[in-house]
């Protein structure tokens, strides 16, 4: 897919207030620093389209771009900040929850993994909820320019083993590196297809 256009639409925290849902909707989420911003950017060839994610305690919001006039792109807040509240944590999982129920036209989420670290429980809890919704989804290993390959391969096959605790089926996975320009069109096509069907 050739990205001709890919402008900011909106910031909301309310699922009722985001656009018309009457495209396909591509949502990214993961662990704060995981590399979200970086890999938008990358996708987009926007240098500065999605900014690197708001500090804790700040206001937490679902970003919405319209890509090609075709499909919504959904920078969704970020998980995981060591020192954030618990009251923040709570205001983080109800806006999630009910994006991911109510999002009429959300048709896969990309969850971002660091492909540096093992399965950390927070991001297996998000996946194996995604699972239990019903919400399709696919996995994006990230920084792969941080380790030898040997080391990638060691993370996607410990993750491929726990899923496998769990699920029969498991989702697609994709490696990248916004540094290195790697997976961008493997995405994109993924993409392209999806919305063609
Ligand atoms: P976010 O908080 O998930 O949006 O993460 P950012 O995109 O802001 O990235 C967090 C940090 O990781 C920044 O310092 C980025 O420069 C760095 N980073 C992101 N992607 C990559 C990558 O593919 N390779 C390398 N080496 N660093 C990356």
């Amino acid at each position: 897919m050739v990205i001709k256009e890919a402008k900011f639409l909106m910031s909301n925290t309310k699922v009722e207030a985001c656009p018309a849902p009457d495209k396909p909707e591509y949502a990214f989420i993961g662990r704060s620093n995981v590399g979200k911003s970086s890999l938008i950017n990358m996708l987009t060839e926007q240098k500065k389209l999605a900014k690197t994610s708001a500090q804790p305690g700040k206001t937490q919001l679902i970003n919405h771009f319209l890509i090609n006039n075709e499909w919504y792109l959904v920078d969704l807040p970020g998980y995981g900040y060591a020192k954030v509240s618990k009251s923040s944590r709570d205001e983080w999982r109800r806006m999630i929850n009910f994006y991911l129920q109510k999002r009429e036209n959300l048709t896969c989420v990309f969850v971002l993994i660091d492909s540096r670290h093992e399965p950390m429980a927070q991001d297996l809890d998000f996946i194996n909820h995604l699972g239990t919704m019903g919400v399709p989804f696919v996995m994006v290993f990230t920084k792969l320019d941080k380790q030898s390959a040997t080391k990638t391969d060691s993370t996607i096959a410990a993750w491929q083993r726990k899923l496998r605790e769990t699920w029969d089926e498991l989702p697609q996975m994709f490696r990248t590196s916004a540094e290195k320009q790697v997976g961008r069109d493997e995405i994109l096509n993924f993409i392209e297809e999806v919305n063609a069907q």
